[in-house]
């Protein structure tokens, strides 16, 4: 078990009059929030200063409120333990403010972004995740960018005074993604995030242009889930792999679940020893996904006899989701301790617009 500590910072500086909205910044680490001491070297950066490093936020009537993880981490180290928290987080807030902006690392921000639109459900507030290729410290960064646009997204409402995005989404290089639709596509240019299977829920340019007819608005009650399993794998298909090396997974008794990344609109080899081996997994109900190793574009296992014979061995479509927001439903869905069929057909529905 990870022990999470986390500390509060308020930046009364920010229109502390009469602000307009309220949003909660949460804190977790990765390349945004670095800074260099006076050797050169890169430590975590002090919150403290944020204004002095934004001072355009003060144009804002905004109050910005901070939890900082005590110890932030490169996004290479986030586990459940990290979703189960940022959703308990928001879950705790999710009256007192008008939005959420978690900064987080790149890396694997696609991951958590699936993870919480599957945690937390029946949503009414904005969690925009960003992030920054560059530190803030750095001249040429993109993290004050990134912040600013989400700080304005996450508080923006309509003239009745609802979230205009009360979903968990991605800003990233002036676009806003859904969340468990992006993935980091980069990891040296700005423009970090594709979302090919859906359009952008927002550009900002001089405004920032909403595309409110695509935007997922639940209708539940805010509830938050946080029982992950974690016995699942991914395994990505190649011309030539041996038997031996997809039974060690396969075949593995701990494995509950498998996103199986096929190639193109969902096909694999016809060998019969991939059948059996696909078989012998559903009769011990091992739940397998099957994704495309493509970005774009859906899987249709009956378009072709070598996606075929994939439905045939039990093998599920996962259509046009992507393997991040496949492996976190995956996941969440397991967690729930449900009978096989239940996890089949949970799996097969959309929960938060992860696929068409
Ligand atoms: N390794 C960093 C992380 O994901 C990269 C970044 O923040 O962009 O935490």
């Amino acid at each position: 078990m990870i022990e999470l500590k986390y500390h509060f910072i308020h930046l009364n500086t920010v229109a502390p009059n009469s602000p307009q909205s309220k949003v909660l910044i949460i804190y977790t680490g990765g390349t945004f929030g670095m800074g260099q001491d006076e050797t050169g070297a890169l430590v975590p950066f002090d919150f403290n200063t944020l204004i002095e490093k934004t001072p355009s936020l003060r144009q804002f009537s905004l109050q910005v409120s901070i939890i900082a993880f005590d110890e932030p981490i490169d996004s290479s180290d986030i586990r459940v333990e990290h979703w189960s928290e940022m959703a308990r987080i928001v879950e705790r807030y999710h009256d007192e403010y008008d939005g959420f902006v978690i900064l987080h690392g790149t890396d694997t921000m696609a991951y958590t972004a699936s993870a919480l639109s599957f945690a937390i459900q029946g949503l009414s507030k904005p969690v925009i995740l960003t992030g920054a290729q560059l530190p803030i410290t750095s001249a040429r960064t993109d993290a004050r960018e990134n912040l600013i646009t989400a700080l304005e997204i996450a508080s923006a409402k309509d003239k009745n005074g609802d979230a205009l995005v009360p979903e968990v989404c991605i800003n990233f290089n002036n676009l806003l993604l859904r969340g468990n639709r992006a993935q980091k596509i980069q990891s040296s240019k700005f423009d970090a995030f594709s979302s090919e299977n859906f359009p952008p829920l927002a550009q900002s340019g001089i405004e920032i242009e909403y595309n409110l007819a695509n935007v997922h608005r639940s209708n539940k009650n805010l509830k938050v889930f946080s029982n992950w399993n974690r016995n699942v794998a991914i395994v990505k298909l190649f011309p030539g792999v041996s038997e031996d090396s997809l039974k060690s997974v396969f075949l593995n008794k701990s494995v509950k679940g498998i996103i199986l990344e096929t190639f193109g609109s969902g096909n694999a080899f016809t060998d019969d020893w991939f059948e059996r081996m696909l078989k012998e997994a559903w009769n011990r109900e091992v739940v397998i996904l099957n994704v495309s190793q493509c970005i774009g574009g859906e899987v249709v296992q009956s378009r072709y006899k070598a996606g075929r014979h994939l439905e045939e061995a039990g093998v599920i479509s996962g259509r046009d989701i992507t393997t991040e927001a496949a492996v976190t439903k995956m996941m969440h869905i397991l967690g729930k301790g449900l009978s096989f069929k239940s996890t089949i057909n949970e799996m097969l529905s959309p929960i938060s617009g992860e696929m068409s």
